[in-house]
């Protein structure tokens, strides 16, 4: 960026996962000041895989370097084929027609955080580790974080605190709980070594393509992918779970307890879950929470971003990317608004981002249900069902474009008290 539009802007944000980080990082990019806290003592490979649709991609793109660094760790296939439970092959999905709105990134989570926390540094955001905030207040002129009994102040702040956001019961004035969605993953990320080491699954050591195969079954589905030349392995098992309600990406998984899920299945599955290290197995319960009624706080200068606003199932493959278009749409608002208008920026964000975030969210059952509640004849009789759906309205957008085209009028219907959804233009 030439000029530096958000320069004497002081913006506070907690939480260095995606949300954080971008809002930071395209903060910065327009030149204000940029402080974010991140209650983790340090940066640690966490996770295994995460996908990053075409829409989010674009933002990766415009970090210089990001794409060059993302581009060797990724996973790139063509397609996903579609198996039946029993291996019956259904029907091979193909990307090609996707090509014209972008690239996807799909990856270790670990891997690819890590590459955006660097590009963050280097353009000079302030990560400030071990801060958890404590305490979040707000005037009519600032607001601010309490981090270890410190108060700190800024023209406002920006929480993607995830999941559990503390945050949030400062925003709404009260506790969202969340529910059990009634389905849980086991997953793992690993070496396929072991793989190769089995006739049955030594195919999917393939160092010559990446490979993503999906085998489906009645209210299960398990997911695999290859990458980084055939040596890394990750796969998801979504499967009925009325546990209760324990959101956690660090959960050990059992293997005896994966292999009950997926009983009469092919030995293929079987041999895969067999062949994973237990200490790889991540047994990740499933919540739901519903919309909420505001992201803003009521003086309109803390602002809630990312999972810490709306969790997302992971069968939409978009909560990462929503969190990131969050950021963005955040930095662009608090430029076009500038320094003395903060309120306002925050909630023209909340409101161009509000529709369109709970419509996506709501792909999240569609495509579950999909897979999950198909009669299994019909299923192969007319294979095409399974496909996944791919959007263009989600998937073919530009959430920077879009802020700065309905910025405007935006904030003339928040003026005007008029509740005409801004996102809906876009969808
Ligand atoms: C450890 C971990 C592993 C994950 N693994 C995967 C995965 O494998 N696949 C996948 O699809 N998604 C994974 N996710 C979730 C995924 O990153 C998010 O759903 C999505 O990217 C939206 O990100 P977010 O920034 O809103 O939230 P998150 O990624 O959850 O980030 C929230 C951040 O806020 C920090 N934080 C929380 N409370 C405070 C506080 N009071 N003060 C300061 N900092 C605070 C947390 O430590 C965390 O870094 C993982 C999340 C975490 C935290």
């Amino acid at each position: 960026m030439d000029s530096q539009p958000c320069s004497g802007l002081k913006v506070l944000i907690v939480g260095a996962g995606f949300a954080g980080l971008t809002a930071a990082i395209e903060c910065r990019r327009r030149g204000a000041d940029v402080i974010l806290f991140e209650s983790a003592k340090d940066r640690r490979q966490l996770g295994d895989i995460i996908s990053f649709g075409s829409n989010s991609g674009r933002i990766f793109r415009r970090w210089p370097g990001v794409e060059e660094a993302l581009d060797p760790i990724c996973h790139h296939s063509d397609g996903l084929d579609f198996r039946a439970f029993d291996d019956d092959f259904l029907i091979r999905q193909i990307w090609d027609s996707e090509e014209a709105w972008g690239k996807r990134f799909n990856g270790h989570r670990g891997e690819i955080h890590g590459i955006v926390w660097n590009h963050a540094v280097s353009i000079g955001v302030e990560i400030r580790l071990s801060s958890k905030v404590s305490e979040y207040f707000e005037t009519d002129t600032e607001a601010g974080v309490v981090v270890h009994g410190e108060k700190i102040s800024g023209d406002c702040v920006l929480a993607g605190d995830g999941v559990r956001s503390t945050a949030r019961t400062i925003v709404l004035g009260f506790e969202d709980k969340p529910k059990s969605s009634g389905y849980a993953v086991y997953r793992s990320w690993m070496s396929t070594e072991p793989l190769k080491k089995d006739p049955l699954t030594a195919w999917l050591a393939d160092p010559s393509k990446d490979l993503h195969v999906g085998w489906l079954g009645p209210d299960v589905h398990f997911l695999v992918a290859t990458l980084q030349n055939g040596t890394a392995c990750s796969w998801v098992l979504t499967h009925k779970d009325e546990a209760d309600v324990e959101e956690s990406w660090s959960a050990p998984g059992y293997v005896e307890d994966a292999i009950k899920t997926v009983e009469g299945w092919t030995p293929i599955v079987h041999a895969i879950i067999r062949a994973t290290p237990e200490d790889r197995l991540v047994d990740w319960k499933l919540v739901f929470r519903d919309p909420l009624p505001t992201w803003v706080s009521p003086k309109a200068r803390i602002a809630l971003i990312g999972d810490a606003a709306h969790p997302f199932l992971p069968t939409s493959i978009q909560g990462a990317s929503q969190s990131m278009e969050d950021g963005v749409t955040a930095a662009v608002c608090l430029e076009l608004a500038g320094k003395s208008k903060v309120p306002e920026a925050i909630r023209a964000y909340e409101k161009i981002r509000y529709e369109r975030v709970h419509a996506v969210q709501q792909t999240g059952v569609t495509n579950r249900d999909n897979w999950h509640k198909a009669d299994f004849d019909q299923v192969k009789k007319n294979p095409e069902s399974v496909k996944l759906p791919r959007q263009p309205w989600i998937l073919n957008f530009d959430c920077q474009q879009h802020a700065y085209d309905v910025y405007a009028e935006t904030v003339k219907s928040l003026q005007a008290g008029s509740d005409v959804p801004q996102s809906r233009a876009a969808l």
